[in-house]
């Protein structure tokens, strides 16, 4: 059974159609990526899928549930966001372990969810600093952070890296994979990236114009591109 589905999910912005229908099977532990150019729906689709946006038709399931109607936080979706989006009065820890304190759990195991998170990341020395105190990179940690903490079925990430400089970037993509096999979660991740694409997916889905034109793993999207806007994206020779 897939730990994600989409089927047939569609969205429209007014009369401006934005998804045309995406179907698709995400396994268990695997990291998908979502790849295309500006504007061709990537994150709307995630903000589907984790209940930030309505789903006009289609459905979504997680284990063969279907989540359409399913509130964002009883979804078992975390989702790590460009902008990192950490509350600036709440020192890193509080950050953390809010979602855990709300669904009302004890302090103490609040308090050991981070430190485990804390120690995934090795952000351990950050835990009593504020958001300013941080660097882009140690931000974004501390978003990743925060997401490990509350145990989610689904990891989703929307360009997290995108805000990062260059060199960040490649060790955070590192990461980004060790953190991945360690977990050993389900992961979409987002990105008009290709070489991001290419490094991080177990399967890539390159999108277009709110259409998946190819879903694969990388090698095979760069060797057998299935029409010339795969094969012009991914910079493959045909
Ligand atoms: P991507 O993440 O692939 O860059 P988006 O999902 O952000 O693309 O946007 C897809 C399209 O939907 C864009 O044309 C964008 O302008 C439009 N769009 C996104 N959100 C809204 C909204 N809330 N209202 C109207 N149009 C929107
Ligand atoms: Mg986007």
């Amino acid at each position: 059974m897939a730990a994600l589905a989409l089927r047939g999910v569609r969205k429209s912005f007014g009369p401006v159609e934005v998804l045309s229908g995406i179907d698709l099977d995400i396994a268990e532990g695997e990291f998908t990526v979502f790849v295309g150019p500006s504007g061709c729906g990537k994150s709307t689709l995630l903000r589907m899928i984790a209940g930030l946006e309505d789903i006009d038709e289609g459905e979504v399931a997680i284990a063969g549930e279907r989540i359409n109607e399913v509130a964002p936080a009883e979804r078992g979706i975390a989702m790590v966001f460009q902008s990192y989006a950490l509350y600036p009065h709440m020192t890193v820890a509080q950050n953390m372990g809010f979602a855990l304190k709300m669904a009302g759990q004890p302090a103490k195991a609040v308090e050991a969810a981070v430190a485990r998170a804390a120690a995934i990341l090795q952000i351990e020395p950050l835990l009593s600093r504020k958001p300013r105190e941080l660097s882009g990179g140690q931000r974004q940690r501390v978003a990743i952070g925060r997401a490990i903490v509350r145990k989610p079925a689904v990891f989703l990430f929307d360009e997290p890296l995108s805000n990062l400089d260059a060199a960040l970037r490649v060790q955070m993509r590192i990461e980004l994979s060790k953190l991945h096999q360690e977990l050993g979660s389900t992961m979409v991740y987002v990105t008009h990236d290709q070489v991001e694409a290419m490094t991080l997916g177990d399967r890539i889905a390159v999108f277009n114009g709110g259409r998946i034109e190819q879903v694969g793993a990388p090698l095979e999207l760069y060797t057998r591109p299935a029409n010339q806007f795969v094969a012009g994206f991914l910079g493959s020779p045909r």
